[in-house]
């Protein structure tokens, strides 16, 4: 790796104001998953990242960020489930004294294995779905049996007395059935439901032309949302929906991960660590855990430093009275919309750049059909990986 922790870099760490701790750490322990979802938030050329880490050098990383005072650790992915060794890292997270939390597809679950993360410690596990409908969900999923599976391990998670926290990623092929996700939401007996749009990095970006509703499909599906909240609540059901609408149709970026380095804490399935999930992507060197302790990563690499701070901010964020409130919004979303990690977020309609907003929104407005996305899977990431070389 690069001279990411050299002494500049951490005289300049020293300098700058005091960041925060990384209270949330992203364990994403594999890239391995048996779907393929075109919207999934996994780097382009996933397949040519090095070897995951062992069993004990993760335990070491949960130890670590725990001393940094990291309180809660999500095991994501990939698919988490495909470590075997999954229950023994939730029981020594449980045991270092983090909430924990897993994000899975339910693929590769069954009523034993939830049973030992209960036995282990796991506090919570998220079941993401792709539509409402067998035939939609699975033809997204890249997967047949998908959608059945699904439905079983959303049962069982509940009947081992887990609070049902479903995500379905909304995109233009699921969102005008809405209500038919909220109804499979409430007879599932959900506690949380995530209805959130695709966020457009990684394959979403990828297949943006043919996930991004248009408006008129967005301010259906959240009339709609209210509507069911409003009903739902009357009834006396404690279900609580969550709806997220996509920046694109926004005038004003997101404040993206809560400040670059100030709360999250990414460490991808090969020990790279980021501030962001998504900033593997961007043209700098990220450290990595095998080579330095999270201590020096977190507060003296460049790249945790990079965006700490406004002087990195060119204009119009540089004298923008709003620039504390969005911090010139995501790194990641300008690099891929400007070729520049440093412009403000396209999404605001100060950036120079908006038009290219507007154009994706124009766009979606032409018709589109979900067998033209382009799936995530290591034959397309190979080739991604071989046109980056
Ligand atoms: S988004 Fe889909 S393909 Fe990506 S890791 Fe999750 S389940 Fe697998
Ligand atoms: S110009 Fe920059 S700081 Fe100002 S609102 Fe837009 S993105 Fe935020």
């Amino acid at each position: 790796m690069s001279s990411v922790g050299s002494t500049t870099a951490a005289k300049l760490a020293r300098e700058r104001q005091p960041h925060g701790q990384p209270l949330w750490l992203l364990a994403e322990l594999t890239y391995k998953c048996p779907l393929q979802c075109p919207y999934c938030s996994n780097p382009l050329d996933f397949a040519d990242t090095g070897a995951e880490l062992s069993t004990e050098q993760w335990i070491d990383v949960f130890r670590q960020a725990r001393r940094l005072g990291a309180a809660q650790l999500g095991f994501s992915g990939g698919e988490p489930l495909v470590r075997r060794d999954l229950e023994r890292l939730i029981a020594e997270a449980r045991q270092l004294g983090y909430y924990t939390n897993l994000i899975t597809s339910g693929i590769g679950l069954d009523a034993a294995r939830i049973a030992a993360f209960r036995e282990a410690g796991l506090d919570h596990i998220q079941v993401s779905f792709q539509a409402a409908d067998e035939e939609v969900n699975n033809l997204l999923a890249g997967s047949k049996k998908a959608f059945a599976q699904k439905l079983a391990m959303a049962r069982e998670v509940k009947a081992q007395g887990y609070p049902m926290v479903l995500n379905f990623v909304t995109h233009r092929h699921n969102i005008d059935r809405i209500d038919r996700i909220i109804e499979l939401c409430v007879e599932l007996e959900a506690d949380y439901v995530e209805l959130a749009t695709c966020q457009y990095y990684g394959w979403a970006y990828e297949n943006r032309e043919q996930l991004l509703p248009t408006r008129a499909q967005l301010e259906r599906a959240e009339h709609i949302t209210n509507e069911y909240r409003a009903r739902l609540a009357e009834q006396g059901n404690p279900i609580r929906l969550i709806f997220v609408t996509p920046d694109y149709y926004e005038e004003r970026p997101k404040k993206c991960m809560n400040g670059w380095g100030e709360i999250f804490l990414t460490v991808t399935p090969d020990g790279t660590a980021l501030p962001c999930h998504s900033a593997r992507m961007l043209p700098i060197a990220f450290p990595n855990v095998k080579q330095q302790s999270l201590e020096q990563i977190w507060n003296e690499s460049s790249g945790f430093n990079h965006f700490r701070g406004d002087d990195w901010m060119q204009e119009p964020c540089r004298s923008c009275d709003e620039k504390a409130h969005d911090h010139g919004g995501c790194r990641c979303q300008a690099y891929l919309l400007t070729g520049d990690m440093n412009a403000a977020d396209p999404v605001c309609a100060k950036s120079p750049h908006h038009d290219t907003i507007l154009a994706a929104r124009q766009a979606a407005e032409a018709p589109a059909h979900e067998t033209d996305v382009t799936y995530r899977n290591e034959r397309n990431s190979r080739v991604f990986a071989r046109s980056i070389d």
